[in-house]
This record gives structure tokens, sequence and C-alpha cells, in this order.
């Protein structure tokens, strides 16, 4: 059962990887530094091994900074290894019309440009580090579950194209059934041209290499409990040892965001939870017509997303239980597997091999956030990434390795601190809420 980080600042320490498809067929990680064992001292301590802790580490690396990484798991035991595999031009947990709304059109223009960046940092690493990870080429369909929602995507459409200037179509629902699935809730599509697949956990594994190669040491099993100042310097207390640096960096996301008071009370961790089909028989593909490669989702609010893996098998996940109690993930793990079977009736008779979940963190404005504490010019986090973190947590690492060095320059809907939750105590109470109104809304015409 997985831990809950508003009920205990430990995720654990060495524990496995969830028993994830990815977990399964990643193959061996690359090596590590071991756990931390005894006293260090680097420039920079990074904490948390996910994307954002391994981007920030190789991009000081690579620039000569002195700097360790402390997992207190394994590297990508996070959501980084354990995701829905969509990379794109992603940031938080708006829709890119959205922005223009809250922002104006000079500052979406400036976020897309962020996001974009993101997207193009993960193709970069990719082939820089020549990251072995399964991409798949292709592209993202957000489709219409219900025919009022072709009217929303058109829009989106409409200020992708003349806003952003972005590489986007519009699919009726003859040419879904052509040239991707045929299921039952699919009335027209918004098509992103530039997404792309990835294994998530082979992509940190990729990561953690390029760190080390890099210079940077790589310490798994090391959970910090503590980070406490002295001087110029602060220190940072893991079970093995102790780390003396100048810079902290905060990698943490939805799995240690009590951890420092500089995140603490700023962050809903929400389950996100998905299931992996056997593969799909001969007959049961042909007659769904599933051929896609494309990464997929529906207009839900709570939303599916789904793909067709390389082997056949289907993928599908969304928001999980608000507590991971065993009852709550069994029933979740039923509800997933009936939606494909709803979604999709020529598979009908399709079992589940897989079944995972994962911590995504939810901020107050939906957007992630790369800055350093109010009180602590030397402590900085890059969290908050909303559930689409491929691109953008990989992006906010390198952001906060430039912090650190001296850059500035983001975004100040990004570069400032997150939000406080009100009565952050009872988070989940306006989660629970929030959920019950958000199906509500998805199920209507
Ligand atoms: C089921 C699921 C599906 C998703 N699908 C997608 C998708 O398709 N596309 C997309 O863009 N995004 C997706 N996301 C989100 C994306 O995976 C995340 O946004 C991204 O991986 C966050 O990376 P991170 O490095 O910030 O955090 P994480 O990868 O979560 O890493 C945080 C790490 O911090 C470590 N840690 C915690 N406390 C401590 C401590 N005290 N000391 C040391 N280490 C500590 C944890 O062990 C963990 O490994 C999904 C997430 C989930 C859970």
């Amino acid at each position: 059962m997985e831990f809950d980080p508003l009920k205990t600042r430990d995720p654990g320490t060495g524990l496995a990887h969830a028993p994830s498809y990815w977990a399964a067929t990643a193959g061996a990680a690359p090596p590590d530094d071991g756990p931390l064992s005894g006293d260090i001292e680097v420039e920079v301590a990074v904490v948390g091994g996910g994307y954002a802790g391994l981007s920030c580490a190789y991009h000081l690396a690579k620039a000569g900074v002195a700097v360790a990484v402390l997992e207190a798991n394994r590297f990508g035991w996070g959501c980084s290894g354990r995701n829905g595999s969509f990379s794109r031009a992603s940031l938080g947990r708006l829709g890119f019309a959205d922005w223009v709304d809250r922002y104006g059109i000079d500052a979406a223009r400036a976020l897309y440009a962020e996001a974009e960046a993101g997207r193009l940092t993960v193709r970069e690493l990719i082939r820089d580090g020549g990251i072995d990870c399964d991409v798949v080429e292709g592209g993202y369909l957000k489709i219409a579950h219900r025919e009022s929602r072709v009217a929303h995507l058109e829009r989106d459409y409409r200020v992708l194209s003349n806003v952003y200037g972005a590489p986007v179509e519009m699919l009726d629902r003859a040419a879904i059934e052509a040239g991707h699935f045929r299921g039952t809730e699919a009335f027209g599509a918004l098509c992103y041209k530039d997404a792309i697949g990835l294994h998530p956990l082979k992509f940190a594994h990729g990561l953690l290499r390029m760190a080390r190669d890099a210079g940077a040491k790589a310490h798994p099993s090391s959970p910090v409990r503590a980070i406490a100042r002295d001087g110029e310097a602060r220190i940072l207390a893991t079970p093995g040892g102790r780390v003396r640096a100048r810079h902290v960096a905060l990698a943490l996301n939805g799995y240690g965001p009590e951890l420092d008071r500089a995140t603490r009370g700023r962050i809903l961790p929400v389950l996100s939870d998905i299931v992996v089909t056997r593969p799909m028989t001969a007959a049961e593909k042909a007659e769904a017509n599933f051929i896609t490669s494309h990464m997929l989702s529906d207009t839900r609010e709570l939303l599916n997303y789904f793909r067709r893996l390389p082997d056949d098998r289907i993928m599908l996940g969304s928001r999980g239980p608000l507590r991971p109690t065993k009852p709550a993930l069994d029933g979740h793990r039923d509800y997933l597997l009936q939606t494909i079977r709803r979604k999709f009736p020529a598979l009908a008779a399709i079992t589940a091999d897989y079944f995972w979940g994962g911590w995504v963190a939810i901020t107050l404005d939906s957007m992630p956030h790369v800055t350093s504490a109010a009180d602590d010019a030397q402590l900085h986090y890059a969290m908050g990434f909303n559930g689409t973190g491929v691109s953008a947590a990989t992006q906010g690492g390198r952001r906060m390795a430039e912090r650190i060095m001296g850059a500035g320059g983001m975004h100040p809907a990004l570069s400032g601190a997150i939000p406080r939750m009100p009565f952050a105590a009872f988070r989940r109470i306006g989660q629970a809420l929030m959920f019950a109104w958000l199906k509500r809304q998805d199920e209507r015409d």
C-alpha cells in the first residue's frame, strides 16, 4: 500500500518500484553512488531523484558545479518512473486557451514558449544522452467524450493555432475511426502533432546516467529527514550521513511537499492510477481498429488518459481514490478496467495485467513553480507539476539549475512562490467536494 504524503513526511527508504508495466520492462538501472554513508560537502544538494532532481543535477554538473542528488528510494521511484508516458508541451493543469483568459495574450505566449521549451528539452536530452526510452512519435489526441465537447475543442484549436502558432488539427469522428480506433466516446478530437510517448522509467534511468557522467553524485536510499542552517551552509540530515551544501534544491513534487517550511501547506498530493491490460488479440485489435500510435485523453476534467502500448496492451489512467486504502484501490482498478470496456466495446473481455498509482502535485493556481524560499535565498524548489510533468519537471529541474547559477527570466506566474492552500489541514475534504462536483460536470451533456 502507498504512503500518504499528507500523513507522513517519510516516503520510505530504498523501496522497490511500484508494480508497474514500466518497472517490469525497464531492464536494469544504471549504476549509482549507493546510499550516503558519512558526511560530504557539495555546492548544491538536490533532494528528490525524479525528472526534476536528475535534470537539475545534470545541468549543474555539466556546468562544473559540485552536486549530489539524494533520493529516498530508487531513482525514478516517484511519479517519474510510473507515469502515463505522454511528453508534450505542457505546464500545469489549465488548458492553453485558459491562459489567455487568466494572464492575457502576451503572458500566455510567454508561458507557451516555456512549455514548448520543456518539450524540446526532453528531445534534446534523449538525443544528447542517447537515451533508449522507446520513443513513439505520433502526436496526442484530446478526444471529445460528449458531442457537446467538440465546440470546446474547436475553441482550443483556434487559440492554439492563432495565438501560439501550435501544430494542431481537428479530427472528426470518421477520421478517428479510420486512423486511430473505434470507440463509444469519440465525437471529434484536437490533434497535437508534436507529442511523443516514451518509457518513463527508462527515461529516468537515462537522466541518472547523464547526471553521473557529467560528474554528479547520486545517492539512493538516502531520505533527507531535516534541513538546517549553519551560517552560510545548509546541513541535510540522512540516516547514513550529512550533506553540507551552499544551496539546497527541492524536487519532491507530490512525494515530499511537507518536508520543508518553504513548500509545506502549498501542495495537494492527489492519486493518479493506471491499469494496463493483457495484449489485445488480433481479432480484438481489428474489431476496435485500435491502431493508433498517438497518446490519447478525453475531455473530462477528471481526465481519462490512455494509449496503445508497443506490445498491443491498452494503458488507461485517471484520478485515483482519495486515500490509498486496499478496498479503495481494488475498486479503482475495476473502475479503470470497466472504463476501457465501456469506451471500446470490442474489448469487452479484456483483463488487466498491471495496476499501480502515484501522487501528482496539485497547486491552487494549477501551475508549477521554480523559485527560492522567501526567507532563504539558498533554498530553491521546482515543484507543483499538476500531473503533467514529463516535459515540465525535466524543464523545471533545468530552470532550477539555471536559477542557482544566477539566471532569471522565467515568467512571474512560474517564478513566484506556490500559493498557500487555505485551510491546508482540510485539503482532503476540499478535494472530495471538488471531485464530486467535477464528476457531475463531466457526465453532463
Ligand atoms: C500515474 C501517473 C501518470 C502520469 N502521467 C503523466 C503523463 O502521461 N504525462 C506527464 O507529463 N505527466 C504525467 N504524470 C506526472 C509526472 O510524472 C510528474 O509530474 C513528474 O514525473 C514529476 O517529477 P518530479 O521529479 O517533480 O517528482 P517525482 O518523480 O515524483 O520525484 C520525487 C521524488 O522525491 C523523493 N522524495 C520524497 N521525499 C524525499 C526525502 N525526504 N528525501 C529524499 N527524497 C525524497 C521520492 O522518493 C520521489 O522519487 C503522471 C503522474 C502519475 C503519478
